[in-house]
């Protein structure tokens, strides 16, 4: 069955937008073991598996969360559901605080696309 991109996939009681969503928030960009973790974006507050899926699923460019938001929780992890603040996310060490799971460390090098300095 084609995913409609409007509809988007509930994932822990959340609507997760993208290209190819399954339970865990993979996509059809990042699917990889540890590709676990969905991103609300700052633009729209929607969550999104990843840039691109945002890229190709919304009408509006994305716009990045400033520092003084990392309180936000804007990170949803597919194997508990536990929304980590960005702040806790980016000193976790790539692993989910409630569930232990471990996240794509190489995340780390998009991170520019959703959070600014
Ligand atoms: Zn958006
Ligand atoms: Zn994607
Ligand atoms: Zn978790």
């Amino acid at each position: 069955m084609p995913t409609d991109k409007r509809q988007g996939t509930s994932i822990h009681d959340q609507m997760v937008y993208g290209i190819a969503v399954d339970g865990l928030t993979r996509c059809a960009h990042w699917h990889g073991e540890n590709d676990i973790i969905a991103i609300r974006f700052h633009c729209c507050e929607r969550w999104y598996p990843c840039y691109q899926c945002h890229a190709e699923c919304a009408d509006h460019p994305a716009t990045v969360w400033p520092a003084v938001q990392r309180h936000t929780r804007a990170i949803l992890c597919g194997v508990c559901g536990h929304q980590p603040t960005i702040c806790e996310y980016l000193s976790g060490g790539f692993r989910c605080p409630n569930c232990d799971a471990g996240f794509n460390p190489g995340c780390a090098s998009h991170h520019h696309l959703y959070f600014a300095d």
